[in-house]
């Protein structure tokens, strides 16, 4: 994790709701999807882990309020991911395209849509755990399937001592000491660092 990973919350804060009287900070969105694109062709879903504003928000703000329950196993299914990755492109599209090219409409319509999946990710992460909106987030899956296999997460089975630390401090409630596939990792390290036998590494 970065050190600035924490501080990124206030952008959403930021965007969802300044962003009703100032429709370009919209554009910041389109900040995040090219920088979360380019990131994932090399490092999967790191972006999520470093660099998302909705993450951190996630992690730091969202945290302090959720009942930390188990994430629903459903929600990590592509049965359903696929099909909300779908939706929201055809309603960002034709969003947009009712704009008619009007630059503060387009920045609106980045607007309204990171308040409405805030709002989602914020009633999931209340009732489940911070980061179960991550699970299905239409940009996770994007990064997911174009990246899932870049930078893997590594255990040195002879150095593990079976502990589980690490999967203690996984965001993300993932099976964290296997050497399993995991294209929802979103390398944030903290297993990295909680891990008292150093058998946690990335590996390109
Ligand atoms: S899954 Fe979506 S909201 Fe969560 S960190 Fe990744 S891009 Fe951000
Ligand atoms: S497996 Fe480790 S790096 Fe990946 S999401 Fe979980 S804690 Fe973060
Ligand atoms: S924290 Fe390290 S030693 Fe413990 S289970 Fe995880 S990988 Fe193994």
């Amino acid at each position: 994790m970065l050190k600035i990973t924490p501080y990124l919350g206030i952008f959403v804060l930021i965007v969802s709701i300044a962003g009703l009287w100032f429709p370009l900070l919209g554009y910041f969105l389109l900040l995040v999807f090219a920088t979360l694109m380019i990131t994932s062709i090399f490092r999967g879903r790191w972006f999520c882990g470093n660099l998302c504003p909705r993450g951190s928000f996630n992690d730091f703000w969202v945290s302090k309020i959720s009942r930390s329950r188990k994430i629903p196993k459903p929600l990590r299914s592509f049965w359903i991911r696929v099909p909300i990755l779908a939706l929201m492109m055809v309603f960002m599209g034709y969003r947009l395209m009712s704009t008619q090219g009007i630059v503060n409409q387009i920045g609106m319509v980045f607007v309204v849509m990171c308040l409405i999946t805030t709002t989602i990710a914020l009633i999931v992460g209340v009732n489940f755990s911070p980061r179960t909106w991550c699970t299905f987030c239409p940009m996770g899956t994007m990064q997911n399937i174009i990246g899932g296999h870049k930078y893997r997460l590594h255990v040195d089975d002879s150095k593990c001592i079976d502990c589980n630390k690490c999967e203690k401090k996984c965001p993300m409630q993932l099976e964290v000491h296997t050497n399993d596939h995991k294209p929802d990792c979103i390398k944030c390290g903290r297993c990295v660092v909680a891990c008292p036998a150093k058998a946690l590494a990335f590996k390109s």
